[in-house]
C-alpha cells in the first residue's frame, strides 16, 4: 500500500501518518523530517536546506526528488509506505511516477487533508515537536502532559523555527501557489480522496481509515 498524505502545512499530516503508519504497519517517510535529521547531522544536503526552510520556501526539486529516491529505494519500503509532505510541486509528483515505476511499486491513493487558512496559522503557532521520535503536539489542541516532554518517548519538546508567524503565512502562500495544483493532478487519475481535516483528530483518522479500506489494490 503506498499512500500519499496531500495537505497544507498544519493540516495534521505528521499526526495521521503517525497513526496510520502504526496501524496498517508501514514506514513514515515525511521529506521535512528527512531534512531536519540532514540540518541536525549538519550534512551538505542540510546545509543547503536549512536556507530554504528558514524562509518557509521549498527545497529545490532535485535536490528533495534526489533525497526521496534513496529513501524509498531501501528495503522496509518494498511492502508499501506513507508519504508525508512530499510531492510538493509537480514537478515532483511527476518524479514520483517514475520512481515508483522504476521501483515496481504503484500509488495506491492520495489522501487530502482539507484545512482553512485560518485554522492551520492557530495549528502552528501552537504546534511543539518531539526532538526524539518527531511526534507532534499542539499546547491546546493536543496537549502533552508535561509540558517539555514527550508522552510517547520522554523526549524533550520543542518549537520549530519555521512555525513563526511570518514563515507560516509564507508557507501557506507557498502551498497554495506550489502544492495545490496536485490536487488537480491526482483528480485526474482518480487517485484522490478528500476529507475534511477540521474535526477533531481522533475522528479524522477514523475517516482516513474508513477511506483507505475502500481502495483498490
Ligand atoms: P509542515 O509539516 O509544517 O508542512 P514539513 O516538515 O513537511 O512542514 O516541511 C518543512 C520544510 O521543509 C518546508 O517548509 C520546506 O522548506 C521543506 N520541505 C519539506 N518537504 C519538502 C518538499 N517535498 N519539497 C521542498 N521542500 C520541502
Ligand atoms: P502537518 O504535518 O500537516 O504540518 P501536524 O500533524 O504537525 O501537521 O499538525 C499541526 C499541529 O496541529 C500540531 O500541533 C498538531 O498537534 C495539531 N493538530 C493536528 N491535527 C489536528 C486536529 N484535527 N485538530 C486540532 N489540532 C490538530
Ligand atoms: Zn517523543
Amino acid at each position: 500500500m503506498y499512500l500519499i498524505l496531500l495537505g497544507p502545512p498544519g493540516s495534521g499530516k505528521g499526526t495521521q501518518a503517525e497513526r496510520l503508519c502504526k496501524e496498517l504497519n508501514l514506514p513514515h517517510v515525511a521529506s521535512g523530517d528527512l531534512f531536519r535529521d540532514h540540518l541536525k547531522r549538519e550534512t551538505e544536503l542540510g546545509v543547503l536546506a536549512q536556507n530554504y526552510m528558514d524562509k518557509g520556501h521549498l527545497v529545490p526539486d532535485d535536490v528533495t526528488i534526489g533525497m526521496v529516491k534513496e529513501r524509498l529505494s531501501r528495503s522496509d519500503c518494498r511492502g508499501g509506505t506513507i508519504l508525508d509532505g512530499f510531492p510538493r510541486t509537480l514537478a515532483q509528483a511527476e518524479a514520483l511516477d517514475s520512481i515508483f515505476q522504476e521501483l515496481g511499486q504503484q500509488l495506491t491513493g492520495v489522501l487530502f487533508i482539507a484545512v482553512p487558512d485560518d485554522v492551520l496559522i492557530e495549528r502552528l503557532s501552537g504546534r511543539r515537536i518531539c526532538r526524539n521520535c518527531q511526534t507532534s503536539f499542539h499546547i491546546l489542541f493536543s496537549p502533552p502532559r508535561e509540558l517539555q516532554t514527550c508522552d510517547l518517548c520522554g523526549g524533550e519538546l520543542y518549537q520549530r523555527d519555521d512555525d513563526q508567524p511570518d514563515t507560516i503565512r509564507a508557507r501557506i502562500k507557498v502551498y497554495h501557489k506550489q502544492t495545490a495544483p496536485l490536487i488537480k493532478y491526482y483528480q485526474a487519475t482518480d487517485l484522490l480522496h478528500e476529507v475534511d481535516g477540521n474535526i477533531d483528530i481522533d475522528r479524522v483518522t477514523d475517516t482516513l481509515i474508513t477511506v483507505i479500506g475502500s481502495l483498490g489494490p
